[in-house]
């Protein structure tokens, strides 16, 4: 069988987390079936979709890493690959099943219909369709035409079980009186949702549907549909949502939910794709750095969770901070560059701000972090940041300490860690200040805080003339 999944976003905003979840599910399912994933937009919606979020969605799943074999920008043989462009299909297949009698013009307004059920409910119910036009004679469908109403097209659904497999949820069944004749075609002539996805999925030769589960109630409308069509159903896998930590469905509420907010924040691509594959998903190994490699060749549906996964932001931070620790060092630093630009940092000198960036990234979990960790890079003066720096600064032994490394530091030529280490140890010597007392007042007069990256590092990269300066400044009689 030749394996072909799709991943079909509406271009109606930015790449959420959670589609983004099921692109990378798709492709990694690709890849690994060695099969072709096609990339349908489906841009029905024509008030809410755009080119620019099409281009946006398709930028940031190249920014993933993921590719595709078909799409709108790379032809194959089952094309166009917009629904925008695929209207006329769908007018096709829905001719054919009006010819064979299981669809219908329907010219009932939304107004009328709800009237009808509230007379006949006693409440409204929108969702309703109660068949007033499923045995219209021609005579009436001419009345309605010549009173200018344009009909849908609805879809009569059978009586009956809807029975169909999901590769996760098992045996899944739906009653057919539970679903009313639903809308194929809306009096535009433009495709729903539910018809549109049927007869691109079947043109398009998809061997499996892989979407999140809040789709799992179109499902029955679709598997009907493909009967209907005298298409093959293909395999569903309706993947458990995303909820955020209070157990809802992941949205804005919930803070950064699309791609893009992650990228411009400073965090790697392959910590998403990591983090996201893992939501509902885990390794044999137990391995939990997996590469986009690693997760083709062990991925297996049957170790897939099947119930909702919880998005762990400090999770997805500890494993960007691991990815920005261990990528190429040059990497980090072009990517971490413009976030010391933006904060006003002067970055002229690269063989400076590549050690900077060397030491903070130790420190952070996103790029838009190093400017507050590489700060103490780039001041002239610094200031203790807190009454607790301030008062260690006062201290008459951090005083003593301040005159000694002064003194000491005159007669050495540079400033290695060696050097800094040799010097720490002969204060303690003479001054009988040791452990904190003699390196948290050092800290603070060379960077204002009382924690912060390794000191001897800090030390090497300020430079002599730099600690000359700040030791100066931390001492009483300048302040
Ligand atoms: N356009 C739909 C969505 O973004 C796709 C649903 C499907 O995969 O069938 O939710």
């Amino acid at each position: 069988m030749n394996i072909r999944v799709r991943f079909a976003p509406s271009p109606t905003g930015y790449l959420h987390v959670g589609n983004a979840r099921t692109a990378i599910l798709n492709w990694i399912f690709a890849r690994h079936e060695k099969g072709a994933l096609i990339l349908r937009i489906e841009d029905t919606d024509f008030e809410r979709s755009t080119r620019a979020f099409e281009t946006g969605i398709c930028e940031d799943l190249r920014w993933l890493g993921l590719d595709w074999d078909e799409g709108p920008d790379r032809d194959g043989d089952f094309g166009p690959y917009r629904q925008s462009e695929r209207l006329d299909l769908y007018q096709e297949y829905a001719q054919k099943l009006l010819k064979a009698g299981k669809a219908f013009r329907c010219y009932c307004t939304p107004e009328e219909i709800e009237a009808r059920n509230k007379a006949k409910l006693g409440q409204p119910d929108q969702g309703k369709y109660d068949g007033h036009c499923l045995h219209l004679t021609d005579e009436q469908k001419r009345a309605y035409e010549a009173e200018g109403r344009k009909p849908v097209i609805r879809f009569h659904v059978p009586e009956g079980t809807i029975h169909f497999q999901d590769v996760l949820k098992g045996d899944i069944a739906f009653e057919g009186e539970n679903i009313s004749d639903f809308i194929i075609l809306r009096s535009d002539g433009v495709a729903t949702y539910n018809f549109a996805v049927v007869v691109d999925d079947a043109l398009m030769k998809i061997s499996h549907v892989i979407r999140g589960d809040d789709h799992l109630s179109n499902t029955p409308k679709q598997v009907l549909l493909f009967q209907a069509l005298n298409f093959s159903v293909p395999t569903f896998v309706h993947i458990p949502m995303i909820l955020g930590p209070d157990r809802s469905k992941l949205s804005k509420r919930h803070g950064m939910t699309s791609v893009r907010m992650y990228r411009e924040k400073g965090y790697l691509p392959e910590a998403i794709v990591n983090y996201l594959s893992l939501l509902s998903w885990s390794s044999e190994s137990g391995d939990e750095i997996l590469s986009l490699e690693r997760l083709v060749k062990e991925f297996d549906f049957r170790r897939m969770s099947r119930s909702a996964a919880i998005f762990d932001s400090e999770k997805l931070n500890w494993m960007n901070g691991w990815y920005i620790r261990n990528a190429p060092l040059e990497r980090i630093v072009a990517l971490g560059l413009p976030f010391l630009e933006k904060a006003g940092y002067d970055v002229s000198d690269r063989n400076f701000v590549t050690q900077v960036i060397d030491i903070a990234r130790g420190y952070v979990d996103y790029l838009a972090q190093l400017p507050e960790i590489a700060k103490i890079f780039f001041q002239e003066k610094v200031s203790p940041e807190s009454e607790e720096a301030a008062e260690i600064l006062a201290l008459e032994s951090s005083q003593k300490v301040f005159s000694a490394f002064l003194q000491k530091l005159d007669a050495k030529e540079k400033l290695d860690a060696e050097t800094f280490k040799r010097i720490m140890k002969e204060i303690q010597k003479e001054t009988g200040v040791k452990g904190k007392w003699l390196w948290m007042p050092v800290r603070v007069a060379l960077t204002g805080q009382v924690h912060g990256p390794e000191l001897p590092r800090v030390v090497v990269l300020l430079g002599k003339e730099k600690c000359q300066k700040f030791l100066e400044q931390a001492l009483a009689k300048n302040r």
